[in-house]
């Protein structure tokens, strides 16, 4: 089942491929639509409880999540 706040995801019906960009640098597009998104918080936590690998989920690329992690880590 879908969360709830995927309703409200400002990418729904979005070409999917904008959002997995092959290259960080080829993020830009995905990055700008999240930054707009009233759903980025719960999508980014969603993404870093399931250990997404693919793809922009709250405007952070599969490095960027990774380097949170870390970060999370040293903080906690
Ligand atoms: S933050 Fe980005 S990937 Fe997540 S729901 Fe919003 S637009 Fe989609």
């Amino acid at each position: 089942m879908n969360p709830s706040w995927r309703q409200r995801a400002a990418c729904r019906g979005l070409d999917p491929d904008i959002f997995y960009p092959v290259t960080d640098e080829e993020a830009d597009e995905a990055k700008a639509i999240c930054a707009e998104c009233p759903v980025r918080q719960p999508c980014l936590e969603h993404a870093l409880a399931n250990r997404e690998h693919d793809g922009v989920w709250g405007g952070a690329t599969e490095r960027e999540r990774r380097r949170l992690v870390r970060q999370r880590r040293k903080s906690a």
